[in-house]
C-alpha cells in the first residue's frame, strides 16, 4: 500500500486530514514502528462534542462520541494494512497518553500549529477537529511540519475561556473543564459549569474552540446545509 492509497482508504473511512509522522520521534510506540499515521475528522457541529457516561467493566467514564467513531475508523483502517500484510495497531484512548502525544504527533504530522488555546490549529478547520492514529511498519515518507502562525494579535480564545485555564503565559491544564482525569474539585466545577441535557450527557466546554477565528468560513463544500 502506498501513500496515495492509504489516503484514499483514509477518506472513504471519513476522515478529512491524513498525515505521517515519524515513528522515531515518538519512543513508546511499537518497537515494529516505521510510521505514525495521523487522522483527523472534522467536527463541525457541538454534537460531536456530547458526551455519554458509561459504565463497563467496573469502569466509570465519559466518553466523547467523536472519539468512539476516531478509533473505530482507525481499527477499520489498521485491519486494511494488516489484511495488506503489513503490521498495525490502531490508537486507543486507553493507550493513548502512555504511547504517543497526539498533537505532537499531528504537527509533525504537517496537519496544523498549536495555537494560544493549546489546540492544533488546521489550515482548513481551525481548532474543529479530533485526531487519532494507526501505528504501522508500513514506511511511508513523514510529512513536512507546516509553519503557520495564527495567534498573531488575538486573544479570543483566552478571553473565552470560562475558568481561566487559558492564560498569556500558558495552559492551565488544573482549570480546564475538559480534563480528562479531573479531581473532586474538578467534578464539581464541571457539574456547574457544563451543560447535561440528560443525567447521563453532556456537553463538554469547547469556548476556546467555538472562539477561535481560524477555519470558522468552511469551503462551501463542508457546508451541510444551504446558506439561506
Ligand atoms: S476547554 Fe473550556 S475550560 Fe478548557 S481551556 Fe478550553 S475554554 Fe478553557
Ligand atoms: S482564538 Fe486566536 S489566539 Fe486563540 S488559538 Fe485561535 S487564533 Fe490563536
Amino acid at each position: 500500500m502506498d501513500q496515495d492509497e492509504l489516503r484514499l482508504q483514509a477518506h472513504t473511512l471519513g476522515f478529512d486530514l491524513v498525515g505521517i509522522a515519524p515513528a522515531s520521534a515518538f519512543p513508546a510506540v511499537p518497537p515494529w514502528t516505521q510510521s505514525v499515521i495521523v487522522l483527523a475528522m472534522a467536527a463541525l457541529d457541538p454534537a460531536w462534542d456530547l458526551e455519554l457516561y458509561l459504565e463497563q467493566g467496573g469502569v466509570q467514564r465519559w466518553s466523547k462520541w467523536m472519539y468512539e467513531r476516531l478509533v473505530a475508523g482507525a481499527a477499520r483502517l489498521a485491519l486494511n494494512l494488516i489484511a495488506a500484510g503489513h503490521r498495525a495497531q490502531p490508537l486507543t484512548y486507553e493507550n493513548s497518553l502512555a504511547l504517543l502525544d497526539l498533537k505532537k504527533a499531528a504537527v509533525l504530522a504537517g496537519l496544523g500549529v498549536r495555537g494560544l488555546n493549546n489546540l492544533i490549529l488546521t489550515r482548513t478547520f481551525g481548532p474543529r477537529v479530533r485526531f487519532g492514529a494507526v501505528f504501522t511498519d508500513l514506511w511511508l515518507p513523514p510529512a513536512e511540519p507546516v509553519h503557520d502562525y495564527y495567534c498573531v494579535s488575538c486573544s479570543l480564545c483566552l478571553a473565552a475561556c470560562p475558568t481561566g485555564a487559558l492564560l498569556p503565559t500558558g495552559f492551565d491544564r488544573s482549570r480546564c473543564l475538559a480534563e480528562f482525569e479531573p479531581d473532586a474539585a474538578m467534578i464539581a466545577l464541571q457539574k456547574e459549569r457544563l451543560h447535561f441535557p440528560t443525567p447521563h450527557t453532556r456537553f463538554q466546554c469547547a469556548a476556546c474552540i467555538t472562539a477561535c477565528p481560524i477555519g470558522k468560513r468552511l469551503p462551501t463544500r463542508f457546508w451541510l446545509y444551504p446558506s439561506t
